[in-house]
């Protein structure tokens, strides 16, 4: 299913999970995604692969289309690099 959901919504990350939570109200659908590999430990800034040092502290989530007429949003715990 995840694999299906990467492909549908054109996501360029790994997809974790899928799941639904309500939020404000509404049943808003939620896709847990991680970078790729190659795309990992690289500083917002430059590009440049950096060390990193720890996770953010809380998720990160960005909205997405609309998926049937629902909330769409992707979640990833991001890692933080010292550049
Ligand atoms: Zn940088």
């Amino acid at each position: 299913m995840p694999s299906v959901v990467q492909k549908v919504l054109s996501i360029p990350a790994v997809v974790e999970d899928v799941s639904f939570e309500e939020i404000d109200g509404r049943e808003v659908l939620v896709v847990d995604v991680r970078a790729y590999a190659r795309a990992r430990s690289r500083c917002a800034e430059c590009g440049r692969r950096c060390p990193g040092y720890d996770q953010a502290p809380t998720a990160r989530r960005w909205r997405h289309l609309d998926v049937a007429g629902r909330q769409c949003v992707l979640r990833a715990s991001l890692r933080r690099v010292r550049c």
